[in-house]
């Protein structure tokens, strides 16, 4: 019991992959893009997760290439602030321990603790599954029919193993009524260092962030009912929806029309009762995606990854053993992350004017002392602790 193939090279599977690395197996990762992914939106990082890194050797380096937000700052049609909190409350609660960086530099970060001890398979993707009784038969688009001991889907909120294994998205998604689209320009004026700003109208909020090399983050969220796939579409939307927007909206929409990698997505939950079937389990976004709401899913794809990685390690082969204890830890925290995500939903981009001037005066009582650490204290502390297992090669991985 010691070969596992992982489907999926984001967060939840470079991290997978050197845990089990870690604890002696032998993984393999499948990644239907040609290279890591970059671009996208940036993340916050604190609690376990940030814990997580340090053992695995990458805290310097993520403190190195990340921000220290300093302001959130929400801004009229004008661009005069009409609301905001400093960030130091975020720092105070975490001793330091916070920062925000890429998606896609974490997920390059956890690759390079793997480039030269794990095989991974990119622009390829597991099109056929079937479980036997000594192993997982899988066929690869490409590189064809390999078998493995067990097989995991780390390959995000719309998982083609989970679809595989488990049965159709419309079984356990759940919409939240947004979409979220986000892209990079460069060159892009003004920059307003280490704040983050946003701008609203009922239904919608555009977000600028200012990254390090002349570039600029531009994050959309909006109520939706319908999720165009063509680029052209996506962009279409984008203009219709926030063309006549005051701030920096048409010129915004003018770095819009020169990009070619647009994120676009609905905001949306996994729910599911069981995460594994046989030899196959799920991890990270596929198996419980708790939406950007909920601000930590890397974060739990990476603790998920830790404790998935640890039972096998501890159950010694016996992996339904493994993904049962796996479930039993975690379940019911990521059920309640899901449930603080849906009560914050109507926050980030309030549907009426009313909702807007609440949303916004909630904001401004940040900036009374204490009330912030009242406010965020309860959701910033992970209810949750990292149990401890056996790691025979992990001071070597995280050295690398
Ligand atoms: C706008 C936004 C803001 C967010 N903010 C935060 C935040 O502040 N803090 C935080 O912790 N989290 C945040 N998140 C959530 C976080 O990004 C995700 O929870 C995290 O990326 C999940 O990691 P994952 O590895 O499970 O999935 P992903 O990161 O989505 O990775 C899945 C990987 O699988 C690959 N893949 C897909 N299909 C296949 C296939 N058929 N075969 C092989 N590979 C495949 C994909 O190319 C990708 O590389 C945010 C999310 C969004 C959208």
């Amino acid at each position: 019991m010691k070969s596992v193939l992982i489907s999926g090279a984001g967060i939840a599977g470079p991290a997978l992959a050197f845990w089990l690395k870690a604890a002696g197996y032998e993984p393999t990762i499948v990644e239907r893009a040609p290279a890591l992914r970059t671009g996208g939106y940036v993340i916050d990082f604190w609690g376990l997760g940030y814990d997580l890194a340090e053992r695995m050797g990458l805290i310097a380096e993520i403190n190195r290439i990340g921000y220290h937000v300093r302001e959130v700052r929400i801004v009229n049609d004008a661009g005069h602030r009409v609301a905001g909190f400093g960030t130091a409350v975020f720092s105070e609660l975490t001793a330091g321990r916070f920062v925000t960086l890429p998606r896609s530099t974490l997920s390059r970060l956890l690759f390079g603790k793997l480039r030269d001890s794990v095989e991974t398979i990119f622009a390829d993707e597991i099109v056929a599954l079937e479980q036997e009784t000594d192993c997982v038969r899988v066929v690869l688009e490409h590189a064809g029919e390999r078998r493995f001991d067990l097989l995991i889907g780390a390959d995000g909120l719309h998982s083609p193993v989970r679809k595989l294994a488990f049965g159709p998205q419309s079984g356990f998604e759940k919409r939240l009524g947004y979409a979220v689209a986000a892209f990079e320009a460069s060159g892009y004026r003004p920059r307003d260092e280490d704040v983050y700003l946003m701008y609203g109208e009922p239904g919608r909020m555009l977000g600028r962030f200012t990254l390090h090399d002349n570039r600029t983050l531009f994050l959309f969220i909006f109520a939706a009912s319908a999720f165009p796939d063509t680029l052209e579409a996506q962009k279409a939307l984008l203009r219709d929806l926030y063309g006549r927007g005051g701030w920096e909206c048409r010129k915004v929409l003018g770095e819009l029309d020169a990009t070619d990698e647009l994120y676009f997505d609905s905001v949306s939950q996994i729910k599911m009762q069981n995460w594994s079937r046989g030899r196959v389990a799920l991890v990270g976004d596929a198996a419980f995606c708790v939406s950007l709401l909920a601000g930590q899913g890397s974060a739990l794809a990476m603790i998920a990854a830790y404790m998935l990685a640890g039972e096998l390690s501890a159950s010694q082969g016996r992996y339904q053993q493994a993904f049962a204890s796996y479930e039993a830890r975690l379940h019911s925290y990521i059920d309640a992350k899901q449930r603080g995500a849906e009560r914050f939903a109507g926050a980030f981009a309030p549907r009426t004017r009313v909702g807007l001037n609440f949303r916004n005066l909630v904001i401004k009582a940040f900036a009374i002392p204490g009330l912030a650490r009242l406010a965020v204290g309860r959701d910033i502390a992970d209810r949750i602790e990292l149990p401890e297992y056996q790691w025979p090669a992990l001071d070597r991985l995280a050295a690398a």
